[in-house]
């Protein structure tokens, strides 16, 4: 046996027991003639003493071990002089009566401690080196739990887990997909799905009327904002359901990974948003609801004085900061520069300050009386002491722009606490979104995604305006201003698919190309339906109060889209392009 006991376990109670522990040496060091060496494994860290008194052959080897020598050590648990209280082990120590190295290490390229000094290209090539620190086993061990929770919950619901294929046909995810060169079908490809999403309706139309996956993703897009091309949802499925059941079956699902992953109650039920109000209200269709200062439609109080920006605008908003009625000029400056970084793209920045003693000072005072500035500051819900600040231009644009500067206020005051869970639904999204750089309707959230049914009529018209204003059961799920969640009621005829892909400017033949399986399909008793996906990776950082998805992915790729520690993407050799019939147009490699 290689050990008796793991290196988090022991306690004073076991003081006098004699042990065997095996793991990595994290640090050895010598003292008045004793060697104090802590051995760590997956459950903790243990001290081990080998004492001043031990025989010369003992104190020699532990003399002679490094970081990250595997050993095994065999001692009696005594209580500790000096404990430490900030190990679950640090009241006791094991002296050692010998120590069997199983394998040495080279010097370790970082520190394997709970805050390591590698900078994070370094640990990413050596991922498994920086595996073994503590905060990435705890963040490996809550995502192991969740997904424990989550088979559980959905196993209790008649959820059945299926899989489905990784080499199928391109998914409308609105991604641009992975691809693979098929050898044995020559000059075809097979795409990665962007997500299971044509399988789970065709598991439906199959009887499976509740589906569940928790499956991997896959989607070409640029890395920004802390993605993955790889990824992986908790993906769901439902027949015979309204927008209702779906919704409540899954806040079922949150309200249970809280309670027994956390121990935090979210409240029951989880409040709904329309998509309008969370954009005239939150500049967003993910609002972060932990705090309040909501954007306020100022613009009829703020045209018609003869200040020209404003006049000559579509829509003018304002939030009112609390109690920043004391920023000084310095800081007004630096937040006007702020707004007009490319990222969020405004012109300038106006401003009202409410102060203590009554009075408003404005950045445009030349243009309206106190009383107007009054009714201005009012109309954005600003108390005295607060900062009002407003910008004006398209509406949906700068609503966008004030909800990016509403969370970045929101984080200067500390109101976003990761460990305050502020859930949302947010519902009635639009169906369709206008681009005008292409001049077509896109789906907001997919092609498959129903129209209400009460708007069938202006789904079929032929205006941009009319369907403009058809709107969809389609709902996300929504964390502290991250989308973790969403899904939708489901087309389940295959005329509305068609006329779907008609109304997406998919041409009929490609229609049937891409889609004539699932089109095919619903003309055989699709039953009604719906679903949804978690993005699980997120969520599990949410839950662990992170706001990057990467440590809780035990082998994630960098924001290239390259695993360093493999090497990958790579190029292959000439013999095995040949085989796949591919000839590639890159720049040459160097050799
Ligand atoms: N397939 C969708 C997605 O990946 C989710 C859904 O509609 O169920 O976003």
């Amino acid at each position: 046996m290689y050990r008796t006991k793991s290196c988090g376990e022991l306690r004073l109670a076991n003081a006098g027991e004699r042990v065997t522990l095996a793991g990595w040496v994290q640090k050895s060091r010598r003292l008045g003639g004793m060697t104090f060496i802590d051995l760590r494994d997956r459950y903790g860290i243990t001290q081990l003493v080998v004492e001043a008194t031990a025989p010369e052959s003992l104190t020699e080897v532990a003399a002679s071990l490094g970081r990250e020598y595997v050993i095994q050590a065999e001692g009696e648990v005594v209580e500790r002089v000096n404990k430490n209280p900030k190990l679950p082990t640090g009241d006791i120590e094991i002296v050692l009566s010998s120590i069997n190295i199983l394998n040495k290490s080279v010097t370790p390229p970082f520190t394997i401690e709970e805050e390591s000094d590698g900078g994070e290209d370094l640990r990413a090539k050596y991922r498994y080196l920086d595996l073994r620190r503590a905060p990435l086993q705890r963040a490996l061990a809550l995502r192991h739990r969740m997904a424990h929770e989550v088979r559980n919950y959905l196993d209790a619901q008649n959820f059945m887990e299926i899989e489905t294929p990784y080499l199928i046909k391109s998914t409308p995810e609105g991604a641009r997909d992975f691809v693979v060169p098929s050898r044995m079908n020559p000059g075809t490809f097979y795409a990665l799905p962007q997500s299971p999403q044509t399988f789970k309706q065709l598991l439906m139309v199959a009887g499976y009327d509740r589906y569940f996956q928790i499956v991997r993703c896959f989607r070409d897009e640029d890395l920004r904002a802390d993605r993955q091309p790889e990824f992986t949802q908790i993906d769901c499925e439902m027949s015979f359901v309204e927008q209702e059941d779906v919704l409540n079956t899954f806040e079922g699902l949150m309200r249970r990974l809280f309670k027994n992953v956390l121990d935090v109650e979210i409240p029951n039920p989880i409040p709904r948003m329309s998509w309008y109000d969370a954009m005239d209200n939150y500049g967003s269709d993910k609002p972060d609801i932990r705090f309040g200062m909501k954007i306020n439609n100022i613009t009829s109080l703020a045209q018609g004085h003869g200040f020209s920006v404003f006049d000559s605008v579509e829509y003018v908003g304002a939030i009112a900061v609390e109690g920043a009625a004391e920023y000084t000029r310095k800081q007004l400056d630096e937040l006007t520069e702020w707004v007009k970084r490319p990222q969020i793209g405004a012109k300038g920045l106006v401003y009202i300050k409410c102060n203590a003693d009554g009075s408003f000072k404005s950045s445009v005072d030349k243009f309206y009386s106190q009383e107007q500035v009054k009714a201005m500051a009012e109309q954005a819900g600003a108390k005295s002491g607060d900062l009002v600040l407003i910008l004006c231009g398209a509406k949906r644009k700068t609503q966008g722009m004030l909800g990016t500067l509403r969370l970045e206020m929101g984080n200067r005051l500390g109101l976003r606490d990761p460990f305050n869970f502020a859930p949302l639904w947010v519902v009635d999204f639009p169906l369709l979104e206008w681009d005008d750089e292409t001049n077509r309707f896109y789906a907001m959230h997919h092609p498959f995604t129903a129209p209400k049914p009460e708007q069938m009529e202006l789904f079929y018209s032929n205006k941009k305006e009319d369907l403009e204003r058809v709107n969809a059961n389609a709902y996300d799920f929504v964390l502290n201003g991250t989308e973790l969640g969403g899904g939708s009621i489901r087309i389940h005829n295959a005329a509305v698919q068609e006329r779907m892909f008609e109304v997406l400017g998919i041409s009929k033949e490609d229609a049937e190309y891409k889609f004539g399986f699932i089109i095919n399909a619903f003309k055989f008793g699709a039953p009604p339906h719906g679903g949804i996906a978690f993005g699980f990776d997120r969520v599990c950082a949410l839950f662990g109060g992170q706001d990057t998805i990467r440590d809780y992915i035990a082998f994630p790729k960098n924001n290239q889209g390259r695993d360093v520690m493999i090497d990958s993407p790579s190029y292959i050799d000439a013999e095995q392009m040949e085989e796949l019939f591919l000839k590639s147009t890159a720049p040459k490699r160097e050799e």
